[in-house]
């Protein structure tokens, strides 16, 4: 073996060039998901609809103009693991790659018309300093690199809150509620606001970001995104 190819191998094991689904090595023109991953996720295409199934888990007292997700979140589902990946293994990259994958697909729907400014919603310093990134922040640069919008960091989480994972949903609203807050809210005057988060589950952290925005600066109007959406909960 030469060592040209030998490196080459050597880097595949360390960066591996698969696909991050199937595990199937990509071929020439394929990224981060083979054709056939690409093809089979289970995409929302909630875009396309004015009042969706994120409309209505989002439902309250702050007005939500357009949503969007780029596919259903099922537990156990290979789609699911990407997001997972992006959030606690250490792999922000993948995160942004595929918010700029999503923004590049709906982009022709002109769902981003319109919109001034993406906010992601916060992780509180704590926990971001030991994880080493906020995985909102990283879709949010995803975006930034498909629509041009650009990126502002108004939202603050106040406090650390406990892990969600094993609560029910009345639970996460009441664990969630009060912690993020708005800093210089004028700058959100009269500005069309996208909130992004990693997962829409319960709907109740992307909520109350929606409801510290519009509670500031009541001016601003409001759309959400996440990679990924929870079916029926
Ligand atoms: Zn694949």
């Amino acid at each position: 073996m030469g060592l040209t190819s030998w490196l080459g191998d050597l880097a595949g094991m360390i960066y591996p060039n698969v696909c991050e689904v199937c595990a199937n090595t990509l071929v020439h023109g394929e990224h981060t998901l083979c054709l056939h991953c690409l093809h089979d996720m289970p995409r929302t295409r909630l875009h396309t609809q004015s009042f969706n199934e994120i409309h209505k888990r989002l439902a309250g007292h702050t007005p939500i103009s357009k949503a969007a997700a780029y596919f259903y979140y099922y537990r156990e589902n290979p789609y699911a693991e990407l997001i997972h990946r992006a959030k606690y293994n250490n792999r922000p990259a993948l995160a942004k790659t595929l918010a700029r994958m999503f923004a590049e697909e709906i982009m022709p729907s002109g769902f981003f018309d319109g919109i001034d400014l993406i906010l992601p919603v916060p992780l509180h310093y704590l926990k971001e300093l030991k994880r080493g990134y906020n995985q909102s922040h990283e879709i949010a640069k995803g975006l930034r690199e498909a629509t041009g919008i650009e990126i502002a960091d108004n939202l603050i989480a106040k406090k650390a809150h406990s892990t969600q994972t094993r609560r029910s949903a009345f639970e996460r609203w009441l664990n969630t509620g009060n912690i993020y807050t708005v800093a210089e809210p004028h700058e959100l005057a009269g500005k069309h606001i996208l909130i992004v988060d990693d997962v829409i589950t319960t709907g109740a952290t992307v909520l109350h970001c929606a409801d510290a925005v519009h509670i500031n600066e009541p001016s601003a109007e409001i759309s959400v995104t996440a990679l990924g959406f929870t079916h029926g909960i």
